[in-house]
């Protein structure tokens, strides 16, 4: 019996947090809304000062404690550095406020002269490729730090959702990596931080997109899998692909001899899941196509469409402020077609699909309930559909 899956319908705006707490004493509340509005202040400004907190360095273990598997990215250590002195220079403090760790204040717009000029003088395209990540990603971490959880990506004391998710074991002749957009990492909403919550991060990786680091890492891994262990997930229709079933349902199981309890590394299908907005994830599929071409010669990466997947996605887009596939829907609707197919019927994947299921559950529920505390409108609608096969 195959397992059902749900897909989603969502239709909220996202949650994001204009107010600082500058702005909430300044604006006297005026509304009935008073104590809610009040409420969104409890996303502070949050003061990131060198000086008495040794704020500016990132530690491994903090920066691994966020999900990734890396040394901490070098040229992200360089910005931290760079802010360091800029401070200095400016007697201007470091703050962040806003979900994403936006600068702000005074220090914000000496640092957008900075960047920029230093963004322009970069000759070629991946030095600012490589600058662009970095920076999104210092800023992020340094503005999250001891605000976010660095499990579920939420607000630790107030929406951390961690005591909820339960964890699965993934089965081993399957791993996920995660190819994210650093306007993504450390976002509330985002959903395949999910996976590595579940499954853990060995079996589902982050690599952030233009971190030379986890790139690394993953093109490592792919290269000692070889190129017919990698595939794309990618829902693009100008993209070739194929189906689930073309790709592995026939004579492919025979080949797939997996014990659930054995790992054997040689045959692990690997399958990268594109984890951006829609417009960043072309950028992304480029790099990974040339990325390819370096590795193997040839710049045709392998995709796989789902049959439901594309239904599925449309769906999760019906407004341009959900303008991003959600991933942990991807992954959910990937690994239920796989469990249909004769060669993984009998590695648990139904199981699996339903603890990731659970899980955006609860991710879906605490964003939910972060935007009524915050007096935000919801008019999220969640759909149960049963037909995945
Ligand atoms: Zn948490």
């Amino acid at each position: 019996m195959l397992s059902a899956t749900r897909a989603f319908t969502l239709k909220f705006s996202l949650p994001s947090f204009a107010f600082s707490t500058k702005t909430c004493m300044e604006s006297p509340p005026r509304s009935p809304k008073a104590n809610i509005f009040n409420s969104s202040c409890r996303s502070p400004s949050r003061k990131a000062d060198a000086k008495d907190t040794g704020y500016a360095s990132i530690t491994l273990q903090e920066w691994q404690g966020w999900g990734t598997t890396s040394p901490v990215p070098a040229k992200v250590l360089e910005v931290v550095e760079d802010f360091k002195l800029l401070e200095k220079a400016n007697d201007a403090q470091m703050t962040f406020g806003g979900s994403g760790g936006k600068l702000q204040g005074e220090f914000k717009i000496q640092e957008d002269k900075k960047h920029r000029a230093t963004y322009e003088a970069l000759g070629d395209s991946e030095k600012k490729i490589q600058f662009f990540s970095a920076r999104q990603i210092a800023c992020r971490v340094l503005g999250s730090r001891d605000y976010l959880c660095q499990k579920c990506w939420l607000p630790l004391e107030e929406d951390c959702m961690c005591s909820k998710v339960k964890h699965s074991s993934l089965w081993p002749g399957v791993r996920f990596w995660l190819y994210m957009h650093p306007k993504d990492f450390l976002r509330q909403n985002n959903t395949g931080k999910l996976l590595w919550q579940v499954f853990g991060v060995q079996s589902a990786t982050l690599c952030l997109f233009g971190i030379p680091e986890h790139e690394e890492i993953m093109w490592n891994a792919f290269k000692l899998a070889g190129k017919d262990k990698v595939w794309c997930l990618y829902p693009n229709k100008n993209a070739v692909t194929m189906s689930v079933y073309d790709a592995f349902g026939q004579g492919f199981s025979a080949d797939l001899e997996h014990s659930p309890t054995v790992k054997n590394e040689d045959k692990t299908l690997n399958f990268v899941l594109i984890d951006g907005t829609w417009s960043n994830s072309a950028a992304m599929f480029r790099r990974l196509k040339e990325q390819t071409k370096s590795v193997w010669g040839e710049e045709d990466l392998p995709c796989i469409s789902l049959v439901t997947g594309a239904s599925t996605m449309h769906k999760l887009r019906p407004q341009p402020s959900w303008d991003r596939t959600c991933t942990a829907a991807a992954a959910i609707g990937l690994l239920s077609e796989l469990q249909c197919l004769p060669g993984f019927n009998s590695c648990g994947l139904d199981k699996q699909v339903e603890a990731l299921e659970d899980a955006l559950v609860v991710l879906l529920e605490a964003l939910t309930a972060r935007r009524l505390r915050m007096g935000r409108s919801i008019t999220r609608k969640v759909r149960h559909i049963s037909n995945i096969c």
